[in-house]
């Protein structure tokens, strides 16, 4: 436990989150499923209506005042999470946000890039600008690098959080933090389903786990590329978390699982699995999973459970890391899809 804390408190870190995220019991789906299922409810983080993104930016923005900024630029979809948490962030620490939206998810309408985060991006008082590129990090941060140039002209303090795989991965820090918490809370789980995008969630909880001495397994459900691609992605940000925390090999090969069962049709679309996983936990649990990152991350419990590499009666937590807000960014395929009988 000190190991881990002493290692974090290296770096500085932003207080965004307040308390501890409730962990809860999820009994209607535990009975349906056959398991102990839990949820891990870091969609109530807080700051800007919370999600994952919020532990991350505690240690962004720790950066960013040890460096004396005042403006902050980051990079993320047009119904980014991220950059609506990093608007409420700089808002909270009297900032600017100068907030990138790439076209990430093609063939959306308008509704798309209006409602949703797009809305609290605005309420917040941020300042947008637009990258015509989805697939392309390097290039964003480049956009985005020489965008704080201009403000450092101007006489601003800009700081960049990159969204490229080179660069040290400072949000892995905030679920390492997390790892602690929920071992604080509930120890003994035998998996952690969590959604697997960036991949410092993913790889933040498990190096936390594994150095406050917990063998849990964590699975990332994909959101954003398949299986294999996402392993190469993870090795990489695991190599680079180990760089930036000086410490020697603490995660093995075998550390990282992934599924991507519900990644079809790619990213920000919802497929079958998708849906159905969102319509149970509506239905039975009463909670809102997002068509993005968390229909998808969920629906790797019943997944899991068919390929039976989760088994009955195993206690299992799922991290919900929030997104709800672009439910409504995407109210009409939800409404066609959930007005179809679903069972
Ligand atoms: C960004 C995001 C994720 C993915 O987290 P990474 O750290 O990028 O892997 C999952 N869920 C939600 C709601 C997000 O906004």
């Amino acid at each position: 436990m000190t190991d881990l804390m002493h290692i974090l408190s290296q770096f500085p870190r932003a207080s965004l989150l307040g308390a501890p995220t409730p962990l809860e019991p999820l009994p209607r789906i535990s009975d349906t499923l056959g398991i102990d299922l839990s949820v891990k409810r870091d969609d109530l983080t807080g700051l800007g209506l919370g999600g994952n993104k919020i532990r991350q930016l505690e240690y962004y923005f720790g950066a960013a005042q040890a460096q004396k900024a005042d403006t902050i630029l980051i990079t993320g979809a047009v119904q980014s999470n991220y950059v609506r948490c990093a608007a409420a962030a700089a808002a909270r620490l009297n900032m600017r946000a100068i907030l990138q939206l790439e076209d990430r998810v093609l063939g959306k309408s308008d509704l798309y890039r209006e409602n949703g985060n797009v809305v609290l991006d605005h309420i917040l008082g941020a300042e947008l600008m637009h990258y015509s590129e989805g697939e392309d990090e390097s290039g964003a941060d480049t956009a985005l690098r020489e965008r704080a140039e201009q403000e450092r002209a101007h006489g601003f303090h800009p700081y960049v959080i990159p969204l490229g795989l080179n660069n040290p991965p400072t949000g892995a820090l905030g679920y390492m933090r997390a790892a602690r918490e929920i071992l604080d809370q509930r120890q003994d789980f035998d998996a952690i389903v969590v959604a697997s995008g960036s991949g410092l969630t993913h790889m933040g909880l498990l190096a936390g786990l594994r150095l406050c001495g917990s063998d849990i397994p964590v699975y990332g459900s994909c959101v954003r590329r398949d299986a294999t691609t996402q392993n190469a992605r993870l090795t990489e940000v695991a190599r680079r978390l180990q760089d930036m925390l000086g410490c020697a090999d603490f995660l093995t090969e075998t550390d990282i699982h992934l599924w991507d069962g519900a990644l079809p049709p790619g990213y920000g679309q919802p497929g079958p699995r998708a849906q159905h996983a969102m319509g149970m936990m509506a239905r039975q649990e009463g909670l809102f999973l997002d068509p993005v990152y968390t229909a998808k991350s969920f629906a790797a419990v019943p997944g899991l459970l068919e390929e039976g590499v989760l088994k009955r009666g195993m206690r299992v937590l799922f991290v919900h890391t929030g997104g709800t807000p672009a439910l409504f960014a995407y109210a009409p395929e939800l409404t066609a899809i959930f007005t179809e009988d679903q069972a």
